[in-house]
């Protein structure tokens, strides 16, 4: 049986930038993902500018179908009386991309540099032999001197490996749909009610995404797409009538914690690793930051037998990048669900967008 270097599973943006970068340092790479790609998913799909430089390292940007996208400046925040923050993002500014091109994108980019994309591939389980790892699949076994584990929120290879810690505060789920109408604004804009968020992102010539994030027991009745847009009139109103561009989806809960990234020849990457929320739009700039890190540091790793010491500096890089995005959106998330608190911060926000703008880049410098 072949023998990879890495096996790869899951092949949504945090995989497959793993799988670019250890394929490009001449690593052997197999990527098993379960469904047909390109994959579509629920996401905000707002790429910040750390994101889209990152895309551009990896040299998927070339492969993104600039028609599916659609660039932004900055981030508003909306409040129940109308009452606005703006802020400018730093040069170039984010990329509003559908969820299915950037992952389009990736695939290319992924098979030019020749990784090994095995789709409608599940991972069912895994063990450990003296040198390897061994994954069953329903299409036979595939033996790797790594696994890395970008297998999203769920994440069943972090719980086989023991490394799953229950969350213990609030339960917080997204939606997301698209609609057929011409971006109204440059700004991804996040509307603020009482328990929901609603953000907008442009995500084409004709196309706004819109989704929400919610508290569980917060939304009383059964939540569903249309339950939530009512509680955001003035988002109900300019969507009134306007086709759909695509199904609902739903995620969540969104909060997961991992006890490590690492142990002998595993390493979780992507929302896998750990994740928050998507309030701040953060998850795909996380899940490339990360993944850079752990393929540039895998062939190394190797030589040192992929041991949980060999891949610490992963573990390191790892929590000082989580840690920044845990404590941003920790804080935005405290101000969202006190309306109390939230309302007169973002009215001072809205008259100081210096300040508005100098946290902006603090954030997703
Ligand atoms: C509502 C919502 C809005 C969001 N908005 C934004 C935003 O605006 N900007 C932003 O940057 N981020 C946003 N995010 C976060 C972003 O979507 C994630 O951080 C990102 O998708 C993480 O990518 P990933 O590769 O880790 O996981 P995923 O994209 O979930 O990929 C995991 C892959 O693993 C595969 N898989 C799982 N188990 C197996 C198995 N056993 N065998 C084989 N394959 C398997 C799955 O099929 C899937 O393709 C949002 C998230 C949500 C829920």
């Amino acid at each position: 049986m072949k023998r990879y270097d890495v096996a790869v599973v899951g092949g949504g943006p945090a995989g497959l930038a793993v799988a670019i970068t250890a394929t490009s340092r001449g690593l052997n790479t197999v990527v098993l993902e379960r469904a047909a790609v390109p994959a579509d998913k629920a996401c905000g799909e707002g790429l910040m500018p750390s994101g889209l430089a990152a895309l551009d390292r990896l040299g998927a940007l070339p492969h993104l179908d600039r028609k599916e996208s659609a660039p932004f400046v900055g981030i508003r925040y909306v409040q129940e009386d109308g009452t606005t923050a703006e802020g400018l993002l730093p040069a170039p500014g984010g990329l509003g991309v559908r969820r299915v091109a950037l992952s389009s994108a990736l695939v290319a980019r992924a098979r030019e540099v020749g990784v090994e994309l095995r789709e409608r591939t599940q991972v069912l389980s895994h063990r450990r032999s003296p040198d390897a790892v061994m994954l069953e699949t329903a299409d036979g076994p595939v033996e790797a001197r790594m696994l890395v584990a970008a297998d999203g929120l769920g994440s069943p290879l972090r719980r086989a490996e023991g490394l799953d810690v229950e969350f213990a505060g609030p339960r917080r789920f997204g939606l997301r749909r698209h609609f057929q109408v011409a971006p109204w604004t440059p700004y991804v804009e996040v509307h603020f009610a009482d328990g929901v968020e609603a953000y907008v992102t442009p995500a084409g010539a004709r196309r706004v995404g819109l989704a929400f994030l919610w508290e569980d027991g917060v939304v009383e009745g059964r939540v569903g797409f249309d339950t939530l847009l009512a509680r955001f009139p003035r988002l109900a109103e300019r969507l009134a009538g306007m086709e759909p561009d695509s199904q609902v989806r739903g995620a969540g809960p969104l909060a997961r914690v991992a006890r490590a990234r690492v142990a002998d020849r595993f390493a979780l990457v992507g929302d896998a690793a750990g994740y928050v929320d998507a309030l701040t739009g953060e998850g795909l700039s996380l899940a490339f930051a990360c993944a850079e890190s752990l393929g540039m540091l895998l062939p190394d790793a190797l030589v040192k037998g992929a041991t949980h010491e060999a891949l610490r500096p992963y573990e390191a890089c790892f929590q000082r990048v989580f840690r920044k995005y845990a404590w941003t959106t920790q804080a935005l998330l405290m101000l969202a669900r006190r309306p109390r608190l939230r309302r007169p911060v973002v009215r001072l926000l809205g008259k100081a967008p210096w300040l508005f703008e100098r946290i902006l880049h603090a954030v997703v410098a």
